[in-house]
């Protein structure tokens, strides 16, 4: 790898007048099990990395008032065994446990896997379940943007070149929401994963949010698929096999090495399928 230098800035003010001073040649590195990775192969290359473990305010789970929040030094290790995770959020522990193994969840960070926006991910299409967003900072001040506006393509995300997002903050899902995310594949990153949140009332859906992740270049809220079960019967097979079939039909999905953009539609109507029935029998918050 070629020589870089590495900052240890210690406070947020510092860590984004670094990222300024180095323009282009800088980046944020926090885990570095995808930015270290890249440059060992020569796809990236920086003078300078700025390392964002050395800022204390990053750090961190907590829990205020109905909101849960990822600092963007916590490890996937750290949301999986937060206390405040398991109590209020138990599905994102859950889904924490199974991303990757377990030497790169006790490095590797959310708020990392969200800013390298690879699309093969789990966190993205979980966190947009519970409509989180990221709070930003650079020299000219804050800002917040939803996960859904941070992702914009396939490793391409809204941030500018000094930014750095500082923590996510997930609201916890609606009374009487309850969630199940599903994931499937055969290499080390996921095919595909299939968030649904719902909440039922008198046999029927009331409200639904169903997002994708892996299977579209980014992960992605399936609305129009919501919108065909808002009001329709739960035990009712063909609202499912429909909100599957449009969600397959909507999804942008490629050829690649996980499989063709056929068989990933296939894989997007059925696990449609099978994750609205796992949120209704045995979804958690
Ligand atoms: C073998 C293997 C298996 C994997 N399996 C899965 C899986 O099953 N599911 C899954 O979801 N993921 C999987 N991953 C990906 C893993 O989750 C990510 O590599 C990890 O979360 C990235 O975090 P990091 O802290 O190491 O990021 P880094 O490599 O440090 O950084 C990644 C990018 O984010 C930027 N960045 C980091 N922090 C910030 C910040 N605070 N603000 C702005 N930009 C920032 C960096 O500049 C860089 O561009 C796997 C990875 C490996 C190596």
């Amino acid at each position: 790898m070629r020589p870089f230098r590495l900052y240890e800035p210690t406070t947020i003010n510092e860590t984004v007048a670094t990222l300024s001073e180095l323009g282009d040649d800088g980046k944020l590195y926090a885990g570095g099990t995808e930015l270290l990775l890249a440059m060992k192969t020569g796809l990236l290359q920086y003078d300078g990395l700025v390392n964002v473990k050395t800022v204390p305010e990053l750090e961190g789970v907590s829990y205020s008032n109905g909101t849960l929040t990822i600092g963007a030094r916590a490890t996937h290790s750290t949301v999986e065994h937060s206390a405040d995770v398991l109590a209020h959020a138990p599905l994102i522990a859950s889904v924490e446990h199974r991303v990757a193994n377990v030497r790169v969840r006790n490095v590797g960070t959310v708020v990392g896997n969200l800013c390298f926006a690879e699309p093969h991910s789990d966190p993205g299409a979980l966190l947009l379940l519970y409509e989180a967003e990221v709070d930003i900072a650079s020299p000219s001040g804050t800002r917040s943007v939803s996960v859904e506006q941070l992702v914009v393509g396939p490793y391409e995300t809204s941030l500018a070149g000094d930014e750095l997002v500082t923590r996510v903050r997930v609201p916890l899902l609606p009374n009487g929401m309850r969630g199940a995310y599903l994931k499937f594949g055969y290499h080390h990153r996921p095919t595909l994963g299939v968030g649904a949140a719902v909440s039922v009332t008198d046999g029927k859906f009331l409200d639904v949010r169903l997002t994708l992740g892996s299977a579209p270049p980014k992960p992605t809220r399936m609305r129009d698929a919501e919108a065909v079960l808002r009001g329709a019967a739960v035990d009712d097979p063909a609202v499912a096999i429909e909100a599957g079939r449009i969600a397959a039909e909507g999804c942008d999905a490629i050829d690649d090495l996980h499989g063709s953009a056929e068989y990933k539609r296939h894989l997007v109507q059925v696990f449609v399928q099978r994750a609205l029935a796992e949120a209704v029998e045995r979804g958690v918050k």
